[in-house]
């Protein structure tokens, strides 16, 4: 086992204010939110939490900036010059956006690093689609009649986001909701809201009108469940688990919402008996370990043909067990802490309940002891039986659950057999066995040969409970529009509706 140890951390405190209708709001006798390092357990930042008073404000000033403009009214030119400079923005503050998220939320320097880069790449890719958003044209239902369908900003989103990639998770939705037109209120999880409330304070500077983006800080239950039950909000965009992201649909029922929803996984990795075994039991090792196995997308089921179970145990188990884990300031670590006691304890349960099932742990893990902060060590079940609590539920912690399958029908069978369905892969030399699984996962995306590879230009989400709509792709604009039709009469076929004459219009399906 390769851990390194947090050091003894003296970081000064930072300070976050909120941003409402283009104002920093900082305590003022607020609820102050104060997160320690989960890695080095000392305080790292503060943000005041959002009074009544501070949502009524946020949720005013996004309603009126969307009515009266002029973000919802400029031009895709306009709004993409905007987004270029908040990317060229987030790329001259690199740096220090990666360390809050490191500091916050528990993550490898080297990773959060990775990750803002690929939030400014989401910012340029949604500026080049706000000049691209348009509709339809229709000029073939006969003579004298046209009709345009045209895109409109859907309105004021209110957006909710969790905190294993404070930074990215945002850059996966607020671009797209602005290249559209929209207006935004905006939580993040408030254990991880530092380096989104800087974000607030790079949208002012790059030009963006007050009250487009309001950013609040506070709880789900609370500051969560107003955004999404407020009346003046038309659509509300959700990363979260899917226990919550249920509680979401049923809230935002009242006044009828759009939806979207980015919810849990519990991704199954296909290794078949053909597979290249070095280049699969990486990927399966960067796909259970990657976050600290705190991510969506995990590979926790690692689906395994009979012929190579024990030597693929075997390999990934000491790979993981050579991975450099610890202090995820230290450049050579390549996991770090898990987010919070509460959550440790959650991946405790599970791994406790696993053994008393009689599960072998053929890599035992465990908490790191002496460490000051949140660390656990990677957990390797084998074999697992796939109906198992441990493989079918998201444990979200360093656990992978190995489950052998005699051919790839029976793999499939298990791949689709929980109530996720997020992401899936198989590894095969086989491109045909490979394609054939590949349509038959039930799952939003699909890796042949590889884990976890995303694009800005790929859409991504996820099929059954883990999620509704796409974010991401030619269409995540879309996502944030409603389509308006607008059918135009002409010339002669002007006609009036009236029983009896014939070259009327047809009218509107009947509703
Ligand atoms: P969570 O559902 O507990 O919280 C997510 C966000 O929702 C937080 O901002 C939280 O404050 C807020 N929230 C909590 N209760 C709320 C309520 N009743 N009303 C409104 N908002 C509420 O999830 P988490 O623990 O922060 O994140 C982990 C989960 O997120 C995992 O299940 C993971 O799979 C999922 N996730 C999914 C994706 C994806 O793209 N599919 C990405 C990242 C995380």
């Amino acid at each position: 086992m390769v851990f390194v140890a947090p050091r003894d951390l003296t970081h000064a405190i930072r300070s976050f204010p909120m941003l409402i209708d283009g104002a920093e709001v900082g305590d003022g006798g607020r609820r102050i939110f104060a997160r320690r390092s989960p890695a080095h357990d000392v305080e790292v930042t503060r943000y005041p939490g959002a009074t009544p008073d501070d949502l009524d404000r946020s949720l005013a000033a996004a309603r009126r900036a969307f009515d009266r403009g002029p973000w919802s009214r400029a031009s895709g030119a306009e709004r993409a010059r905007v987004l270029h400079r908040v990317a060229d923005l987030i790329e001259q503050n690199q740096e220090e956006l990666a360390l809050l998220d490191t500091l916050e939320a528990g993550k490898p320097i080297v990773q959060a690093r990775g990750e803002i880069a690929n939030a400014a790449d989401f910012w340029r890719y949604a500026a080049g689609l706000a000049r691209n958003l348009h509709g339809e044209a229709h000029n073939t239902f006969g003579p004298g009649t046209a009709c345009m369908v045209m895109r409109e900003p859907i309105g004021v989103v209110a957006m909710i986001t969790a905190w294993n990639f404070p930074f990215v998770l945002v850059a996966q939705k607020l671009p797209f909701a602005l290249a559209a037109g929209c207006t935004v209120v905006l939580k993040p999880s408030e254990m991880t809201s530092a380096s989104t409330l800087m974000l607030g304070s790079l949208l002012t500077q790059a030009g963006l009108p007050p009250g487009v983006v309001n950013i609040v800080v506070g709880e789900g239950h609370d500051v969560g469940g107003t955004l999404i039950s407020d009346p003046r909000v038309d659509m509300v965009s959700f990363t979260g688990s899917t226990r919550v992201g249920r509680t979401v649909v049923e809230s935002s029922a009242k006044t009828i919402k759009k939806v979207a929803l980015e919810l849990g996984g519990k991704n199954a990795l296909i290794a078949c008996a053909d597979c290249e075994l070095d280049l699969a039991v990486d990927a399966a090792l960067h796909g259970f370990l990657f976050n600290a196995g705190q991510c969506c997308q995990a590979s926790s089921r690692i689906l395994v043909q009979d012929s190579i179970a024990e030597v693929f145990t075997h390999c990934l188990c000491e790979a993981a067990d050579a991975v450099v884990h610890g202090d995820p300031l230290d450049e050579r670590v390549r996991f770090g802490a898990i987010v919070s006691q509460a959550q440790l304890g959650r991946i405790e349960a599970y791994v406790a309940e696993a053994r008393r099932d009689g599960i072998t742990a053929a890599l035992p893990g465990g908490r790191a002891e002496a460490a000051a902060g949140n660390f656990y060590h990677p957990t390797v079940f084998s074999p697992v039986a796939p109906g198992a609590r441990i493989s079918t539920e998201e444990v979200f912690g360093p656990v992978v659950s190995i489950i052998p399958f005699r051919d790839v029908p029976e793999a499939i069978t298990i791949a689709n057999s929980t109530s996720y369905g997020l992401s899936g892969a198989i590894w095969t030399a086989d491109l045909d066995k490979a394609f054939e699984a590949a349509t038959q996962i039930r799952a939003g995306s699909v890796w042949i040969n590889a884990w976890m590879d995303g694009f800005p230009e790929v859409p991504f989400g996820g099929f059954k409970e883990s999620g509704l709509g796409r974010e991401g792709g030619s269409a995540a604009v879309e996502e944030f529009t409603e389509m308006k039709s607008i059918v135009v009469r002409y010339g002669s076929r002007r006609a009036k509706w009236m029983p009896g004459v014939k070259d009327h219009a047809t009218p509107v399906q009947a509703s």
